[in-house]
């Protein structure tokens, strides 16, 4: 019978809380195949799918890959753990490659031959049905590989596929991605997403200086993300009159910070009202006058109970394109629609903003009713994989 090995990564890294974390990778892994029909085995350190559809197998698979917390998996060949049920199904194998070797691995130890002994059993039996081929321990093309399993099962494949690695969703617990329609922050939402943290979203629109097409740009970059993170909700406020009043009463070269210290504000307010626990960005160290030290310190100065968490901060742009690429978010970010930052952009934005003078450019301004206005025209967008 076919199968699908799943292995976990991090988990044994939990001490007590590893069955916390297992339950909710089980659940996971569950509710991602929710309309399939398969069977679900827990062994020591292996999940095993199947009774499935094997027309249904890849699909399967890529399901199974976007799955936070697993390692990697394997498609395998299931038989009763004897020896003899394992060497008739070592003697069907036809092997295209050039050479081989075997690996047999016992978690069962009570079963009856040694690995070494019954790898090479296994591997005289392989070049007897295939004897144009050579064994080659150290560089081999196919490793075929036997895991027997304490529920008296041994698995067959000859191939491991990466996962995504990282922690279970929601084994973190949720937070507040803030989402421009640019190509960083998508990615940074999907980075925090694989250490276990779940997402909600939020996005600032300057409609009508931005198009209706920007903000469907983002609802699209949140729906890809879905594959990942299952649900997000998207909130959708409008930051028209912030842009208008800080164009008007602030420094140009100050537009930006104060931009997003409302910005931060506002999304304080967010996590507040919906017990989100953090704020993630995707800021990159250096990458525009935004994203410097100092302007970080006091952007992120503004928020007082929640941490400001920038998986992208150290990695190069053409590093966060592989991810984007890889996730398919890449070609939506680069549609040419405006963001709500390039509204009134100054020339000049200041690279080494204070304290002190953020707080003078915000004295110009009623921060507390421009926030409370914008959250009033918060819309909600829900969207689910
Ligand atoms: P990105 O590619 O993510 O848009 P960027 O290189 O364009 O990033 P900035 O425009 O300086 O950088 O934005 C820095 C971060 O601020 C973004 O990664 C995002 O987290 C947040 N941000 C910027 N604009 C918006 C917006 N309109 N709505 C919500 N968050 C935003
Ligand atoms: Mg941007």
């Amino acid at each position: 019978m076919r199968a699908i090995l799943l292995r976990f990564g991090e988990l044994y890294l939990k001490g007590d809380n590893r069955n916390i974390f297992e339950s909710i990778l089980i659940s996971n892994v569950k509710d991602k195949l929710k309309d399939y029909d398969f069977k679900f085995e827990k062994t020591f350190g292996r999940y095993i799918i199947s009774n499935y559809d094997i027309s249904k197998e890849e699909e399967l698979v890529e399901k199974i890959k976007t799955v936070f917390g697993l390692h990697s998996i394997s498609l395998a060949q299931e038989v009763e753990a004897t020896v003899d049920k394992i060497i008739d199904f070592v003697s069907s194998i036809k092997l295209k490659s050039q050479s081989f070797k075997i690996e047999v691995k016992r978690a069962d130890k009570s079963f009856p031959i040694g690995s070494m002994d019954f790898a090479k059993k296994l591997g005289e039996i392989v070049l007897e049905n295939n004897p144009e081929v050579k064994v080659d321990l150290y560089n081999p093309k196919t490793t075929i590989s036997v895991d027997i399993r304490l529920n008296k099962k041994a698995y067959i494949f000859d191939e491991i596929i990466k996962c995504q690695g990282g922690l279970p969703l929601g084994s973190a617990g949720k937070g507040l991605l803030l989402l421009s329609g640019g190509i960083d922050s998508p990615v940074a939402g999907y980075l925090i997403a694989k250490r276990g943290l779940k997402i909600e979203a939020l996005h600032f629109h300057s409609y009508p200086y931005t198009s209706d097409e920007a903000r469907e740009k983002v609802v699209t970059l949140a729906q890809k993300l879905c594959d990942y993170v299952d649900e997000i909700k998207l909130h959708v406020i409008s930051f028209t009159k912030v842009q208008e009043a800080i164009h008007v009463h602030c420094r140009s070269e100050y537009m930006i910070t104060i931009m997003r210290r409302i910005m931060m504000r506002i999304a304080q307010k967010i996590c507040e009202q919906n017990d989100l626990g953090a704020i993630i960005t995707g800021e990159s160290l250096g990458q525009v006058a935004s994203q410097t030290m100092q302007s970080m310190t006091v952007i992120g100065g503004v928020v007082q109970n929640y941490p400001i968490f920038r998986p992208c901060i150290a990695m190069d742009k053409e590093d966060i394109i592989d991810v984007a690429n890889q996730i398919g978010t890449y070609q939506t970010s680069i549609l040419p629609y405006e963001d709500c930052c390039t509204v009134f952009l100054p020339k000049n934005p200041v690279i080494k903003p204070t304290i002190e003078k953020c707080e003078k450019e915000e004295s110009f301004l009623n921060i507390d009713s421009l926030v409370n206005e914008a959250l009033q025209t918060e819309e909600i967008v829900y969207l689910k994989n």
